[in-house]
């Protein structure tokens, strides 16, 4: 096969501008959802071998493409980063970012804070079963349901094609998990959920343990937190966060109800 030849940089400046202007975008949309209010929450888009990633700690639908750090993700090393007049500092995100991108191939990684998520958290979780010994990977908590037509919008392991292509590139061999393709409206959806930290950046050991114990889950949840998505790009990244979100208004909503969430009508 023909080595990929190597962009120019006009090429370069223009995918630049065209990703920063996204992330903005994006952020401005989980903004909106009440995903990333208060400054919280974040996102980032890997293309052309560069991580496209919002900062830290400022309201998130205000950004402007000069705001956003490009990153090389192989070493997190910031290759563009916005003037020093702007006081922007880079996303406490990056390293959870980091475990999506290098375990399960992400192009795209979306961190919500949404009341959503946190709520289906505290109320529409389940202990880990007896047979993994009430814990597996760190996890004492699981978030799941069944037989409900938005699980189609998901997949397994968070690894639609593309990012099965980038973990093949990245040498990684057969792709996690033992399920592969989308979510099917009889399947049970699991997500682990792990503790919170007092600091973003702690999160990074329970999140890799949770992501090695549960490599068909497309996301980990954050208790009273949030929870962090992926996708191969950045449309499934984002189409998977809106697909969790109904998912967990739905099962709160069932949940106080006094409905079961795995097994549909029986
Ligand atoms: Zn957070």
């Amino acid at each position: 096969m023909a080595p990929t030849p190597t962009p120019s940089s006009t090429e370069v400046a223009a995918a630049d501008a065209h990703f920063r202007t996204l992330v903005c975008e994006l952020c401005a949309q989980l903004f909106t959802t009440g995903a990333a209010t208060g400054t919280g929450g974040g996102m980032c888009v890997l293309e052309g071998g560069r991580l496209y990633v919002a900062p830290s700690g400022v309201p998130k639908e205000r950004i402007a493409p000069a705001d956003v750090f490009v990153v090389s993700p192989a070493d997190a090393y910031a290759v563009v980063v916005p003037p020093a007049s702007r006081g922007l500092s880079l996303s406490a995100c990056l390293p959870l970012f980091a475990l999506a991108i290098e375990r399960r191939g992400a192009g795209a990684v979306v961190h919500s804070h949404s009341v959503a998520a946190v709520m289906a958290g505290l109320l529409a979780v389940r202990p880990v079963g007896a047979a993994d010994g009430g814990v597996r990977g760190g996890v004492t908590e699981v978030f799941q349901v069944s037989h409900l037509e938005m699980l189609k919008g998901l997949w397994w392991g968070g690894r639609d094609a593309a990012a099965d292509a980038r973990l093949a590139e990245g040498g990684g061999g057969k792709p996690p998990g033992g399920r592969h393709g989308r979510f099917g409206y009889e399947d049970t959806l699991t997500i682990p959920v792990i503790r919170n930290t007092p600091y973003e950046s702690q999160l990074v050991t329970g999140m890799a343990d949770a992501m090695d114990a549960y490599p068909d889950a497309p996301a980990v949840m954050v208790k009273r937190h949030g929870v962090y998505v992926w996708g191969g790009g950045w449309a499934a990244a984002k189409g998977a966060n809106e697909c969790l979100e109904f998912l967990f208004e739905v099962a709160t909503r069932m949940q106080a109800a006094g409905m079961g969430l795995v097994g549909g009508d029986k």
